[in-house]
């Protein structure tokens, strides 16, 4: 079996070697993946809890492997990092993401928005802002209707940069979201300074929000803090009625999980918006 501790040694069994092989395979695959058209956007309905209505959508990348079939992100996402594929991938997502959304709106459903989950190399990414500017000129997407999702930990790498970076995103007119909220290192402090338009709580407080004390005391704070910072705040990661009667009696403004639907294409997407279905 593995051993990690102090002396640090490993026995190489066959299944490592296995997940070695497959790393390997799945990198070579992956870097042809893009001009080989092999991936596609997910789209997961965001609810206002107020109207009942989808407001909004969180496009998720899906890689369609010709052996494998559909990978998840999980597997291939932090690859993309290592090999800076992410850059060329996440450009493809903003500007698949964009089209969709804005050929939604043209639709009749105006008010659709759509969120981009943004990668930290992508945030390091010298002409960032001006690729987000070029994609929203492009496609006719209004900026309000972009928000970006980033993470507490790419913000900390160098606050001062992303201090900067952030303000140039808002300039253009996007939304700001810190997805996983609770879950970095961010310091409450630098949370005034962010210019940030929503805060995202984490799937892990909403799953035990019913059953734990303290999930459903870190939920509350959340709210409550967004609330007082004048941010909207959304919870991931919502499957059960409980879990969305707690969430309507903190004053949570808006939820997204499988109790409404999970990811789903496009065209379903459009489907559920057509349905105006309502939670
Ligand atoms: P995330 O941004 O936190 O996205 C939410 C994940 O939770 C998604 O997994 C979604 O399918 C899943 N989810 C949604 N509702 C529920 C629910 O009710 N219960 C449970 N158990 N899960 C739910 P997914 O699509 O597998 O994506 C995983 C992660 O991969 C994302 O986490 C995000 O960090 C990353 N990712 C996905 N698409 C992209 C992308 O286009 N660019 C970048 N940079 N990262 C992406
Ligand atoms: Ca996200
Ligand atoms: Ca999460
Ligand atoms: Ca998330």
């Amino acid at each position: 079996g593995k051993q990690t501790g102090r002396n640090n040694f490993q026995f190489y069994t066959p299944a490592m070697n296995e997940q070695a092989l497959e790393r390997l395979r799945i990198e070579g695959d992956l870097r042809n993946a893009l001009d080989h058209g092999e991936f596609l956007l997910h789209y997961q309905p965001k609810v206002d809890l107020a109207s009942g209505r989808v407001v909004g959508s969180e496009a998720l990348i899906r890689w369609l492997h010709p052996q494998l079939g559909m990978v998840s992100p999980a597997r291939f996402i932090g690859l993309a990092e290592e090999t800076g594929l992410i850059l060329p991938i996440g450009a493809w997502v903003l500007r698949t993401a964009c089209t969709q959304c804005r050929q939604w709106q043209l639709a009749g459903h105006d008010d659709i928005s759509v969120s981009v989950n943004l990668s930290v190399g992508q945030f390091l990414q010298k002409d960032l802002v001006s690729s987000i500017a070029d994609v929203l000129a492009d496609t006719g997407l209004p900026p309000a209707s972009l928000e970006i999702e980033l993470t507490e930990s790419l913000m900390m790498t160098d606050v001062e940069h992303a201090i900067g970076i952030l303000a140039g995103m808002k300039k253009l007119g996007i939304r700001l979201s810190i997805d996983d909220f609770g879950t970095g290192y961010s310091s409450l402090a630098y949370l005034k300074r962010f210019p940030i338009d929503v805060l995202k709580i984490d799937r892990s407080f909403v799953r035990d929000i019913t059953i734990d004390a303290d999930d459903a005391a870190i939920t509350a704070s959340i709210i409550s803090l967004a609330r007082h910072l004048k941010l909207r705040v959304i919870a991931e990661g919502v499957e059960t009625d409980e879990q969305l009667d707690y969430l309507r009696h903190y004053g949570c403004d808006e939820i997204q999980g499988y109790l409404f639907s999970p990811p789903v294409a496009a065209e379903k997407f459009e489907q559920i918006l057509r349905e105006e279905r309502v939670i």
